[in-house]
C-alpha cells in the first residue's frame, strides 16, 4: 500500500501492452489469465494476473505477437488464442466509442 494517498480523485493509469501508451484504466480492456484459459475481463474486477490493451485492433495485433504473453507471464494455448482472436475480430481499427460499449 502506498503511503499518504490524499489526492481526492486519483485516476488509475495502465499501460497498453500493444502500443505502450499509458491511459486511464477505463479506456482499456483487461485480459486476465485464469487457470483454464485467458478471459476478457469486461468489468476489470476479476482476480488473477491481468494485462491491458486498447479496444483497438492494431493494439491487439501487436499484443498478440508476444507482449501480451509476456505481460501475463504465460504461453497461450490454442484455446487462449481463439478467445483472443475472436475478441480482436469484433473490434474496429479505430476502437469502439464508449457510448456503444455501454449501450450493449
Ligand atoms: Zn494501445
Amino acid at each position: 500500500m502506498p503511503k499518504k494517498t490524499l489526492k481526492p480523485k486519483h485516476i488509475p493509469q495502465r499501460t497498453c501492452v500493444g502500443c505502450r501508451e499509458v491511459n486511464p484504466k477505463r479506456s482499456l480492456v483487461r485480459i486476465v489469465r485464469q487457470t483454464e484459459a485467458v478471459v476478457i475481463d469486461q468489468k476489470g474486477k476479476m482476480a488473477g494476473r491481468g494485462a491491458y490493451l486498447h479496444n483497438q485492433k492494431s493494439c491487439w495485433e501487436r499484443g498478440l505477437k508476444g507482449s501480451l504473453e509476456q505481460a501475463l507471464k504465460t504461453k497461450f494455448s490454442d484455446i487462449d488464442r481463439e478467445i483472443l482472436f475472436t475478441y480482436m475480430q469484433s473490434l474496429s481499427d479505430d476502437g469502439i466509442p464508449d457510448e456503444l460499449q455501454h449501450a450493449a
